[in-house]
């Protein structure tokens, strides 16, 4: 078992100098089996009771042993919605230290109801499928829309690559997309900077920036081991300690992530998060190749090896692989600024038309 100690690692607001608010929630990371972590988890003053949120199948791989060697109450998650979370939340009132073990839905159930509550946050992911895992924002359903929320950070993060290892496939490449989405929502960042006077933090975009080259490194290494798993985890657990210095999503999602939004409320979710965002990164490469003349200049971040990384871990390259209609990409690329008319990305600049939407479907290389 190794520990990462992640607090003191991070720059202070003051040394940074950026005026985001560098909280530093997240204190620890173990890394190994959750067997050998329990032990250490009584010595870090996580105060009792303590809750367990899990859904059926998380339950089976890992929370019914956490919820009885802990000795904690244990919260069914049945759906990814703000009312759900809402009832968790009632139910759960009293408990000091609320523990998620899942996927993206349980442990933002899990975030949101310790915010609510006042309570520590610990955070076992059994899936590296998106960049939640450590970041303070909560993305659930309310009437139908996603809705994305600031919480509060997990203090601990417990990564065991023995469960991660088994998540279905689809999980794994949709963490490659929520990280590779990262090449799109920086270039996003910076003309937000540049052009309507955003503030920007370089210690965020250096957490993005590390995670982005051992990422591609990693994927070009085209080693399927632990080795690779673990660098999929740590980038994520980046990302997301990006969103929690800055207390916003900014650093990590662009439009890219609108026009995952865009057919989250259209379809509900059909694709995991990050192969939706991968799709938008596809697209948003495209568009900001084709109009924005600071779009990088390192050949490692241009469309022609994004769509490599993406063959190489298994994410679409073609809109046949994705169940969508060129119809519908369109309206996405045409519509989707709207969902979020104050987060200034490269469809806030330009609002393309259909007629620009086709251009950029095609310059993607998806259809
Ligand atoms: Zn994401
Ligand atoms: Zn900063």
């Amino acid at each position: 078992m190794r520990v990462l100690e992640f607090k003191h690692s991070l720059k202070s607001g003051e040394e940074c100098g950026c005026g985001y608010p560098h909280e530093k929630l997240l204190e620890l990371i173990f890394l190994g089996p959750l067997d050998e972590v329990f032990p250490e988890l009584r010595n870090l003053g996580l105060e009792p009771p303590y809750a367990v949120f899990y859904d059926e199948l998380t339950y089976r791989v890992a929370g019914r042993k956490i919820k009885e060697q802990l000795g904690a109450r244990g919260f069914l998650v049945k759906a990814p919605t703000f009312s759900n979370a809402e009832e968790l939340a009632a139910e759960a009132r009293g408990a000091r230290t609320i523990i998620g073990v899942g996927g993206g839905t349980v442990i933002d159930a899990a975030k949101y109801t310790a915010y609510k509550l006042g309570a520590s946050f610990v955070s076992i992911p059994t899936a590296p499928s998106h960049d939640g895992i450590v970041s303070p924002i909560v993305s659930l359903f309310e009437e139908g829309r996603r809705k994305s929320i600031l919480t509060k950070s997990p203090k601990i993060a417990i990564i065991d690559l023995g469960i991660l290892k088994s998540a279905p496939r689809k999980l794994i490449i949709s963490g490659y997309g929520d990280v590779l989405a990262k090449i799109v929502s920086l270039k996003d960042w910076q003309l937000g900077r540049r052009e309507v006077g955003e503030p920007y933090c370089p210690t965020a975009e250096k957490l993005i920036l590390d995670s982005l080259e051992a990422l591609t490194n990693s994927i070009m290494e085209l080693k399927e081991s632990e080795g690779s798993l673990e660098t999929l985890v740590r980038s994520l657990i980046s990302c997301g300690a990006a969103m929690m210095i800055t207390g916003s999503s900014r650093p990590a999602s662009g439009s890219e992530h609108l026009l995952s939004h865009y057919l989250d409320m259209k379809l509900g979710r059909r694709n995991p998060h990050g192969i939706q965002c991968a799709i938008g990164t596809l697209l948003m490469a495209a568009y900001h190749e084709l109009k924005n003349p600071d779009w990088w200049m390192n050949e490692r971040y241009q469309l022609k090896m994004i769509r490599e990384y993406f063959r190489r871990v298994g994410l679409p390259t073609r809109l046949e692989e994705t169940g969508l209609s060129a119809d519908l990409i369109m309206y996405a690329i045409v519509e989707a600024w709207s969902i979020r008319p104050n987060r200034y990305t490269i469809l806030h600049k330009f609002r393309p038309s259909m007629e620009d939407a086709k251009l950029i479907l095609e310059a993607s290389g998806l259809g």
